[in-house]
C-alpha cells in the first residue's frame, strides 16, 4: 500500500491544477490516470476566466509559450448568415479579455507535465476501480491487471466523464437537460476569418434552432467542428455520421461557403448523452471537481472554466482540511460552485428555448447589456455587478420581451 497526502483521480485540467496547488503547499500528491498522455478529449475552446485562473496559479506563461491561437470572442451566425459578434474585450472591466483555442491532447499534457515537474507522482494506465471511504483507500488496476492500493489523507475525484466516485458512492443524478449528441471531426482548408477575428469561435445556428455547430480554429491550420442536436434529430434521418455531417454543411449557406475547399482529417465521431449532475460535491475525506461534478452543455464552452474554477477552489479547501481548520465545504465549495453553474444553466436553457438568440440579434440592446453578455460568456459568472448573475432567468425573460 502506498501512503500519500492526496490521491487525485484523473489527470485532466481539473486534476492537474489542483495537483500543482497542493504541491506548492508542500503536500504529496499521487495522480492516477487511466490513459497514457497525450490523449484526445473534446472541449477545445477556453474562456478568459480560464486565463485568469491559470494566471493566479502561475501557469499562464507556460500556456502562452505553446503558441495557441488567441480567442477574442464568439461569433453567432444564423441560417441567413447574419452575424452577432461577442467580443470578450468588451467586458465589464475584467483584466482578461481573451483566451485560447487549444488541442486538448496538448493543453492537458502541458498541465500534467507541469504537475510532474512540481513533484506529483503520476501513474498512467492506472484505472481506479474501488474506494473504501472509511479508511480512505483507493484501489486501482494497471494495464497488466495488477492491483494497487493507495491510502490518502484526502481523495479528489477529477475523473471527468469517468465519474468514478459518483458511480462508486451512488452520487449521480440525471441531468435536467435533454439528451443531446455531439457529432464532430477535425478539418483543414476551410475559409478562415481575417486576422483580428481568426481566433474567434463560430457558433452556427442551424435549421431553426434544431441544431448548432462549433467551429474552433487551431494555430496549426486545422479546425475542430461539431454539430450538437437532440438525439432524434440525427437518428430520424437514418443517415450515417458522415452523411449527416455532410448534409448539414451542404444545407447551411454559411457552412457551404466556408467549407467549400475543406477536407476532413478524421472520421466523424459521436458523443452521446454527456450532461450529468450530482447529489453532493464532497463528503468525509473526499471531494469532486471538474466534470466529475456537473456537466451542463458545450454551447458556451464553460467546461474547462468550471473544471479550473472548481479545482482552484477545492485545492484551497483540501489545504485547510489537511491543516485541521475544519473548512465549511457546503458554503465555500458547493454553494459557491452552484452560483456559477446555475448562471450558465439559465443561459443554456435560454439558448435552447431560442430566447438568447432573440437577445443576441436584438439591435435595441444597451451597451451595458452587451458588456454583461460578453462578461458572462467569458466565464465571469460570479461577478455580482453583472446584471445577469442574480435572478438570471427573470432578467433574460424581461430582455426577451423588450426585444
Ligand atoms: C461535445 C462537447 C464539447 C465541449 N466543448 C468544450 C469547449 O469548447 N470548451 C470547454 O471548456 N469545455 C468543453 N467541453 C467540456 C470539457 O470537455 C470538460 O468540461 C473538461 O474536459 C473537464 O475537465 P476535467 O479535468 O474535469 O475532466 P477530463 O478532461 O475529462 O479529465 C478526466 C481524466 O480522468 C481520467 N479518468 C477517467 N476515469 C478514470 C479512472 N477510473 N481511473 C483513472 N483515471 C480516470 C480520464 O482518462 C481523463 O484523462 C465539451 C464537452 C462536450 C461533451
Amino acid at each position: 500500500m502506498v501512503n500519500t497526502d492526496v490521491v487525485i483521480i484523473g489527470g485532466g485540467p481539473s486534476g492537474s491544477l489542483a495537483a500543482c496547488k497542493l504541491l506548492k503547499e508542500g503536500y504529496s500528491v499521487t495522480v492516477l490516470e487511466r490513459l497514457e498522455f497525450p490523449r484526445f478529449v473534446i472541449g477545445e475552446s477556453l474562456l478568459p476566466r480560464c486565463n485568469e485562473l491559470l494566471d493566479k496559479n502561475g501557469l499562464i506563461d507556460i500556456i502562452k509559450e505553446q503558441g495557441y491561437i488567441v480567442k477574442g470572442g464568439a461569433i453567432f451566425i444564423d441560417e441567413n448568415k447574419q452575424e452577432e459578434i461577442v467580443d470578450f474585450t468588451n467586458n465589464l472591466g475584467q483584466k482578461w479579455g481573451t483566451s485560447f483555442q487549444v488541442k486538448r491532447e496538448e493543453f492537458d499534457n502541458v498541465l500534467l507535465e507541469t504537475a510532474k515537474k512540481l513533484g506529483a507522482v503520476v501513474l498512467h494506465k492506472y484505472t481506479v476501480t474501488d474506494y473504501n471511504n472509511d479508511e480512505n483507500i483507493i484501489t486501482a488496476i494497471d494495464d497488466k491487471d495488477a492491483t494497487h492500493t493507495f491510502k490518502a489523507k484526502f481523495v479528489l475525484d477529477a475523473s471527468g466523464y469517468g465519474r468514478v466516485l459518483p458511480k462508486l458512492l451512488d452520487l449521480d443524478i440525471p441531468s435536467d437537460l435533454k439528451l443531446r449528441n455531439a457529432i464532430f471531426t477535425r478539418i483543414k482548408g476551410e475559409k478562415r476569418r481575417a486576422q483580428e477575428k481568426e481566433g474567434f469561435i463560430d457558433i452556427v445556428i442551424h435549421d431553426n434552432n434544431q441544431a448548432w455547430l462549433w467551429i474552433i480554429p487551431f494555430s496549426d491550420g486545422t479546425t475542430s467542428m461539431g454539430i450538437v442536436c437532440q438525439e432524434d434529430y440525427f437518428k430520424n434521418t437514418n443517415l450515417s455520421l458522415e452523411e449527416f455531417f455532410d448534409k448539414v454543411v451542404d444545407t447551411h449557406p454559411y457552412l457551404k461557403e466556408k467549407l467549400e475547399n475543406a477536407v476532413k482529417l478524421q472520421p466523424v465521431g459521436i458523443i452521446e448523452g454527456y450532461s450529468s449532475a450530482i447529489k453532493k460535491m464532497y463528503g468525509k475525506g473526499f471531494a469532486l471537481s471538474g466534470n466529475a461534478t456537473e456537466f451542463l452543455d458545450p454551447v458556451f464552452s464553460s467546461g474547462v472554466t468550471l473544471a479550473l474554477e472548481s479545482s482552484d477552489r477545492v485545492a484551497d479547501m483540501i489545504i485547510k482540511e489537511l491543516k485541521g481548520e475544519n473548512p465549511d465545504w457546503e458554503k465555500d465549495y458547493e454553494e459557491y460552485m452552484m452560483i456559477g453553474i446555475n448562471v450558465f444553466r439559465e443561459f443554456v436553457y435560454a439558448w435552447y428555448e431560442g430566447k438568447l438568440r432573440k437577445i443576441f440579434y436584438c439591435s435595441k440592446k444597451s451597451v451595458t447589456i452587451k458588456k454583461s453578455i460578453a462578461s458572462i460568456l467569458s466565464g465571469y459568472v460570479w461577478d455580482e455587478d453583472n446584471y445577469f448573475t442574480t435572478n438570471t432567468k427573470e432578467k433574460i425573460d424581461t430582455l426577451v420581451s423588450l426585444c
